[in-house]
């Protein structure tokens, strides 16, 4: 009887230590933001740790509108960068989901998603200075004007 109550004891110690912790470092790492028919992002700041070796960021539509009228995408880059990557994005055109192929100004980027869809991007940090901002937009033509917002790496939280 006292046997079978210490077994029960640790094994109840065991899934508390570790299951609860492992879980909490994973989500500091994913982030996720909500776009709308509104032309809006839900976020205007997203931050990560910079122990983050790489970071995993979903991007929903929460809107109806089809990807041709509305279409949205999230787009990391250095704050000076932010008109010509979406000047540079327009050029590129709705077939490359208006993000320049090969620019290396880009950061990051998801694909571009219509009313109801939703893409995940997972990036490494590695080229990334811990406390520094970074902006993030949508270049989908005309959208970077509302659509924008900063993402810090470490440094304060807000
Ligand atoms: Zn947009």
């Amino acid at each position: 009887m006292t046997m079978l109550r210490h077994t029960l004891a640790v094994a109840a110690l065991a899934a508390a230590c570790c299951l609860p912790l492992r879980a909490h470092a994973d989500d500091t790492c994913k982030l996720e933001i909500t776009a709308n028919d509104q032309m809006m992002y839900d976020k205007q700041t997203l931050w990560v740790s910079s122990g983050c070796k790489s970071v995993t960021l979903t991007l929903h539509h929460a809107g109806k509108l089809p990807k041709a009228a509305m279409g949205h995408n999230w787009v990391l880059v250095n704050g000076p960068d932010l008109p010509a990557v979406a000047n540079a994005g327009m050029g590129a055109g709705a077939a490359s989901d208006y993000v320049p192929a090969g620019d290396k100004r880009v950061l990051a980027h998801t694909k571009l998603v219509g009313g109801g869809e939703s893409d995940t991007v997972t990036f490494s940090t590695a080229g990334l200075k811990e406390g520094s901002d970074y902006k993030f937009l949508c270049t989908f033509p005309g959208h970077n004007a509302l659509m924008h917002g900063t993402f810090k790496f470490g440094g304060p939280a807000s």
